[in-house]
């Protein structure tokens, strides 16, 4: 029936205005695609139109000549990627967001990781009223409102700072945040204690949303205290583990070990997901490497004057465990480029003295090639995960520029890890339905059309460690709510029809 409404329409609208002009003519043609539809059944042949921001058609199309048509022979459509776990800025220089729509993302979600904008009223307003490069869906940060309710770096808050922070994110969650968002790695969010996070996540589920955990530690003596603390939140509202990663683990069998904990969470009828980007290497700041004392609220200054010895021995603990100086490869200031190692050589000192004296815990990003490929392609393979990228334009690692590229060239077409449909699914109808989009992630009549055309057998991930913010490759035509973003594989400048999606 609806398939017949918005044809109808179209037909109507086109015998309407019987002109000869371009303008009079709606719509976009997409004919002889193969269609990923985004559910993670096999493909099919059929043409696609899109009319206005929707999708109206699917399959054999008859009607009177479109605006535009497309010849897709030989091409994959497939709904445009969905990145769950995305950093960036949509006010900030890179908020054209290229890293992201030339590899298909059309959507991604900001505020990862415990961290959001301060402002969280102006924000949504600013972000609702400006003009957007990609489909933005927002996350409230529980560091943040630990800032915002005065709670800060306070260890046991009161039930006074506990309310407040229940408070805003009861407001956040009213005016259209998906969820909230943790990060127990980082301060001060890794100060709150199992009674703060249970507090929280009542109101989530009040909401009926979702909490994304950075967990408290992916080290592989650790993790699975991690992952129960996360799933014992899951008592209260689904939760989502972050960039799933073992720290230092190996093999394919500790992966299962992993999967086979978070199963049983979800045969007890938890709702736990997570997502994974395609690298062996992580990135953030440097302050990773270093003790909860040395950093903020405390003086750092103090602790490098009072306690050197014991500050130089966890270093050496922490870095040798990372798989050594010459497996941080710092990404920012005058050693961007350096491994850790090759950055005290240079200095003529050891790396503890650089970290210590040059760097310091907030002075570094770097990426940590900390992790197995076996173990985290075998995470990769479990259906509940999807792909996300962790990235932005800005970094210095890859994934910003190439996740969902490297996917589809390395894990689908080189290893076989998985079919082109199951990536497709981890990439859209998955995330799509972690987030409980309605209108997005699927090839579906009356869906809001974030289409991606692309050729399976040439998409490459330009992006490497040495060079991480080269485009991809091979995504040759990108919708974003029915406007062409990325026509033949360049993108349309100052093309801006990416919209904030509110829950
Ligand atoms: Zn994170």
């Amino acid at each position: 029936m609806r398939y017949f409404f918005l044809l109808s329409l179209l037909l109507l609208t086109a015998g309407c205005t019987n002109d000869s002009s371009e303008a009079a003519n709606t719509g976009v043609l997409i004919k002889n695609a193969r269609i990923f539809d985004g559910s993670g059944s096999e493909p099919f042949q059929a043409d696609v139109l899109i009319n206005h921001d929707q999708i109206a058609l699917i399959g054999t199309y008859n009607g009177p000549e479109p605006a535009l048509i497309i010849d897709a022979t030989g091409l994959a459509l497939a709904p445009g990627f969905i990145d769950l776990h995305a950093h960036g800025d949509p006010f900030g220089e890179d908020s054209d967001f290229v890293n992201f729509i030339t590899q298909g993302v059309t959507t991604i979600c900001l505020g990862m990781d415990g961290f959001s904008a301060e402002d969280v009223t102006g924000w949504m307003r600013r972000i609702t009223s400006d003009a957007l490069s990609v489909n933005v869906v927002p996350f409230i940060g529980h560091s943040t409102i630990r800032k915002l309710s005065g709670t800060g770096y306070t260890e046991f808050p009161v039930p006074r700072q506990i309310e407040a922070m229940q408070d805003l994110l009861s407001n956040a969650l009213d005016l259209g945040y998906f969820g909230l968002t943790t990060g127990l790695e980082y301060s001060p969010g890794g100060l709150a204690c199992n009674e703060e996070l249970e507090a929280l996540a009542l109101v989530v589920s009040e909401h009926e949303k979702i909490i994304m955990s950075h967990i408290r530690n992916e080290d592989d003596d650790v993790i699975e205290t991690s992952l129960k603390e996360l799933i014992n939140l899951g008592k209260f509202c689904p939760v989502h583990v972050s960039h799933i990663k073992v720290v230092y683990g190996k093999g394919a069998r500790r992966a299962q070990e992993i999967l086979s904990l978070i199963d049983s969470a979800r045969q007890s009828g938890i709702t736990i997901t997570a997502d994974i980007y395609p690298y062996t290497a992580s990135y953030t700041g440097i302050g990773i490497v270093f003790p909860e004392w040395a950093k903020a609220p405390n003086n750092y200054g103090k602790v490098k004057a009072s306690r050197r010895k014991e500050l130089e021995e966890y270093l050496i603990n922490k870095v040798m465990q990372r798989n050594g100086p010459g497996a941080t490869l710092l990404g920012t200031g005058p050693w961007k480029g350096m491994t850790l190692a090759d950055a005290a050589k240079v200095h003529s000192v050891s790396f503890t003295d650089l970290l210590i004296d040059d760097i310091g815990p907030d002075g570094a990003s770097a990426a940590y090639f900390i992790m197995d490929e076996a173990l985290q392609a075998e995470l990769m393979k479990d259906p509940f995960i999807a792909i996300a990228s962790d990235g932005s334009s800005t970094m210095n690692h890859p994934r910003g520029f190439g996740s969902f590229a490297k996917t589809i060239r390395k894990y689908v077409r080189e290893d076989s890890l998985f079919s082109l449909q199951q990536a497709v699914y981890k990439m859209t109808g998955l995330p799509a339905g972690i987030l409980g989009l309605k209108d997005r992630g699927l090839i579906k009549a009356g869906y809001k059309a974030d289409l991606v055309l692309f050729d399976p057998g040439l998409v490459n991930d330009n992006a490497t460690y040495d060079n991480p913010h080269l485009t991809a490759t091979g995504f040759r035509f990108v919708f974003l709510n029915g406007e062409l973003i990325i026509n033949d594989g360049n993108s349309v400048k100052g093309k801006k029809s990416g919209r904030l999606l509110i829950h």
